[in-house]
């Protein structure tokens, strides 16, 4: 149940205040070296954001052709990593992939800076756990559902919860993800694959410009600006997707559909049927609604670069709508005939 009546709240706040919304004894802290690095990471790309429109005008030859096609390239490579790679694949289980592609998403992946696979994992199945309920990692509704509440969660839901204290358990909610050899690696080489995001565009900026000014350019655009819009598209699926939008499908929590989100997110944004549904490789179910990472998973399996895919049953995503007379809108469903 979600948190909505005035009973639940009071005690969700209060657990929420007295014990941490992740409990604290069965969980480690997250210490000061490790809060500082992710502020680090928050604020920089924000900063850059905020920088971009004076530089660009000012600066000449700071933001080219090159520029966008290094946005392009290295936002695609990185969203896709998280879309495909740590929440469909790593997270939900929603397809089967050989060994090099399972190393390439996970590096795909962890170049979004969204921190190591292991922990996103165990967070993020964590939050599909308790959705909207105490110990949800990242509940807009943990304040309540006050106008002012609901603003102060949204914040926390979509970068605030980032420095909470204690750090979901990865023994207990990723033990696939700490026992595979490769993966843990990866893991362990996180800072690594950090500075490789940053410094690859910043490479080819300077080799495809053969200058110091177009490494400078490729590190600030195909870097920090890309980041600051991966991180952000992310986390307002964490924060939007469970506040705004609709919710045409049973789920028992205030995941919603936002359909604006849809083409920036790859598809993530229809996080109500993701809720309802959770190990789709295909998010967007319904006729019109664009789902990138459900194309891209497909390319992949007539490529037989991925196996097993769950994709949606017709039949039984309709029984999971609310409302019967929506049951049309769902992507190669059949009516039962009526005729006898
Ligand atoms: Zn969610
Ligand atoms: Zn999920």
């Amino acid at each position: 149940m979600p948190i909505t009546s005035e009973l639940e709240l009071t005690t969700a706040k209060s657990t929420f205040t007295n014990s941490g919304v992740r409990g604290q004894n069965e969980e480690g802290l997250l210490n000061n070296s490790m809060k500082i690095t992710i502020a680090v990471f928050v604020i920089l790309p924000l900063v850059a954001v905020i920088a971009a429109v004076p530089l660009a005008i000012f600066l000449g030859g700071f933001f080219t052709w090159v520029d966008v096609g290094l946005i392009l390239l290295f936002w695609v490579i990185t969203a896709g990593g998280i879309t495909l790679g740590y929440h469909r694949y790593f997270t939900h289980g929603a397809f089967k992939a050989p060994r090099a592609v399972k190393i390439g998403l996970a590096i795909a992946g962890s170049m979004a800076i969204q921190g190591s696979l292991d922990q996103w994992v165990a967070d993020h199945r964590k939050h599909h756990q308790f959705s909207d309920e105490v110990g949800d990692p990242h509940s807009p509704w943990r304040y309540g559902t006050s106008k002012r509440a609901v603003a102060k969660g949204l914040y926390y839901a979509h970068v605030g919860w980032l420095f909470d204290e204690a750090q979901t358990p990865i023994e207990q909610y990723a033990p696939d993800i700490a026992a595979d050899e490769d993966l843990r690696r990866i893991s362990r080489f996180f800072p690594g694959i950090l500075a490789a995001s940053i410094l690859l565009p910043a490479l080819l900026g300077g080799l495809i410009t053969w200058s110091w000014l177009g490494a400078l350019a490729g590190l600030f655009w195909g870097g920090l600006i890309r980041i600051a819009l991966v991180h952000h598209v992310t986390w307002s699926i964490n924060s939007i997707c469970h506040v705004f939008g609709t919710r045409p499908f049973k789920s028992r929590d205030l995941s919603s559909n936002v359909s604006w989100l849809a083409i920036l997110s790859f598809g993530e944004s229809w996080h109500n049927l993701h809720h309802a549904d959770p190990t789709l490789a295909r998010h967007g179910v319904l006729k019109g609604q664009m789902d990138m990472s459900a194309r891209v998973i497909r390319m992949m399996e007539s490529m037989k670069l991925v196996t097993d895919v769950r994709w949606p049953k017709p039949q039984r995503i309709a029984s999971k709508l609310k409302d019967p007379a929506m049951r049309r809108r769902v992507r190669g469903y059949i009516a039962p005939s009526t005729s006898i």
